[in-house]
């Protein structure tokens, strides 16, 4: 079997630094992972062979990014986020890759959802439960009381994967893949135990804002009940889902939310089917990426037909480093439901992966349009034009690039290729200030201004672009500045 050497990154499953003492990730190791990224990037061969993800600190959080699974958590939220009168540009619904049961807030508007309350969901509705829950947290203020006092927040790195790019370093002239650098910050010391009070009130106004937006609390109920029922179970093996040491279920609470769910006028209210058509479908393509791939078979057997085992198989092929068995379950997808973008993004990803850039033009062109340019997508398309090595396909590539960066705040990979398309056309300074950009994001401060201060050495003085390059140098600069007055 081709050992291909992408593995994801993960907590050990009782690690629990995730918890209230939180924090203690390999921030170094995230910042070796940037300056070896950022030496790749100066040497612009744009494709060259990479090493970077066998080099993954084993103890850090990662965030795992994905265009449908994005895009399903916002509507999940939008219409419990418009009924707590918040806008839901706002709050962002976040992916990590954690097998434990477990979602919480750290501070911020930000909801993190681990890949393992997913697979433990019996459908939308629950989730849904959980992000009311955990959106009652941030309307209650609690976070924001309970952090006073407590400890400053922690600026930490999680690492950005990209869903379904999988074979990072393996060969094939792919440059830079899966691994999209430490993307993130988020203030995970701020994650907080909660108090049984503060979980009944954030209880209480999850199920209101279920009840403004006409969606039944019986999946948020369902959920609570499934997790108490396993509480003597685990806590008996010693292994207590986070979730729960940080949620405390009791009886009293479970009572007062069935009360308060049971009396909503949508408690009989028949949940979204679409909805949850989407959640099975993220649930099944998660599976295949986060789980060994032998676990997944087993669970989807080849002799499993139906639209969720292919896709959950074409991911654990595809990871696995079996391209042609991925593209068969990819292509599979894509007949039995042609203008569906995420399995043209798949179909794509696996042909760009497997050294055939133009042959996954176009169904990444098909993923692009139909998902309305979705810069995780875009990005990937961009990454592919690259890849062709035919000039004629850079203009493209800088186009639909500089979209995916414009709308997507946090896409150090996005930056990255814009970095080498604006350096295989000539453009030094633009390529300089895609890797400031790229080194910003990444935390890589001491890059970040070296590069921007080149930008603006060679970019028109007083251009949108010039003043982008300065701003970063000085926001960058600062930053460096007060981290070597720390120090004494
Ligand atoms: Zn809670």
């Amino acid at each position: 079997m081709p050992n291909r050497a992408f593995r994801l990154v993960r907590q050990s499953p009782h690690a629990a630094s995730f918890g209230t003492e939180g924090a203690n990730v390999g921030i170094s190791d995230l910042a070796a992972a940037s300056r070896s990224q950022f030496r790749r990037s100066l040497r612009l061969a744009a494709l060259a062979s990479l090493t970077l993800a066998a080099s993954q600190p084993a103890a850090a959080q990662s965030i795992l990014r994905d265009a449908e699974t994005e895009a399903m958590f916002a509507d999940m939220a939008a219409p419990l986020v418009k009924a707590a009168g918040m806008d839901p540009k706002t709050v962002k619904v976040v992916l990590i890759n954690d097998d434990e049961i477990n979602a919480f807030t750290a501070g911020g508007q930000t909801i993190y959802v681990n890949s393992g309350l997913i697979a433990a969901a019996d459908n939308a509705n629950q989730v849904q439960g959980v992000i009311a829950h955990e959106l009652g947290h941030i309307a209650d203020g609690h976070v924001v009381l309970a952090n006073e006092g407590v400890r400053p927040a922690m600026g930490i790195q999680i690492l950005s994967i990209v869903l379904g790019i999988a074979a990072a370093a393996a060969g094939g002239g792919e440059a830079a893949a899966g691994i999209m650098a430490a993307g993130q910050q988020a203030a995970l010391g701020n994650y907080l135990a909660y108090s049984r009070t503060t979980e009944a009130t954030a209880d209480a106004t999850g199920a209101k804002f279920l009840r403004e937006a006409g969606i039944t609390g019986q999946g948020m109920l369902d959920f609570f009940k499934k997790l108490q029922a396993q509480e003597a179970y685990w806590s008996a093996t010693g292994k207590l889902d986070p979730f729960m040491q940080n949620h405390p279920l009791t009886g009293e609470r479970i009572a007062d939310l069935s009360a308060d769910i049971q009396a909503s006028p949508a408690f009989h209210t028949k949940p979204d089917a679409a909805l949850n058509v989407r959640f099975l479908r993220v649930r099944a393509k998660l599976q295949g990426f986060v789980a060994p791939a032998k676990d997944t078979l087993g669970k989807y057997p080849v002799s499993d037909q139906s639209i969720y085992a292919h896709y959950a198989r074409a991911y654990a092929y595809h990871k696995s480093g079996f391209p042609e068995q991925a593209d068969a379950e990819a292509t599979a997808l894509v007949t039995a439901q042609p203008d569906d973008p995420y399995f043209e993004e798949i179909r794509g990803q696996i042909l760009l992966e497997a050294g055939r850039p133009r042959d996954a033009l176009a169904p990444l062109r098909r993923a692009v349009d139909g998902s309305r340019d979705a810069p995780l997508i875009a990005t990937t398309l961009g990454h592919a034009l690259i890849a062709t090595e035919d000039k004629a396909n850079y203009p493209e590539a800088e186009r639909v690039l500089r979209v995916a960066v414009a709308r997507d705040d946090d896409n150090p990979f996005g930056w990255y290729q814009l970095g080498q398309v604006y350096a295989l056309q000539g453009d030094d300074a633009r390529a300089a200030l895609a890797t400031a950009e790229q080194a910003s994001l990444t935390g890589n401060t001491k890059i970040a201004a070296f590069t921007a201060r080149n930008a603006m050495a060679g970019i028109p003085q007083n251009s949108p672009d010039w003043f982008r390059a300065q701003d970063i140098a000085m926001t960058n600069q600062n930053e460096l500045d007060d981290g070597r007055k720390h120090k004494h």
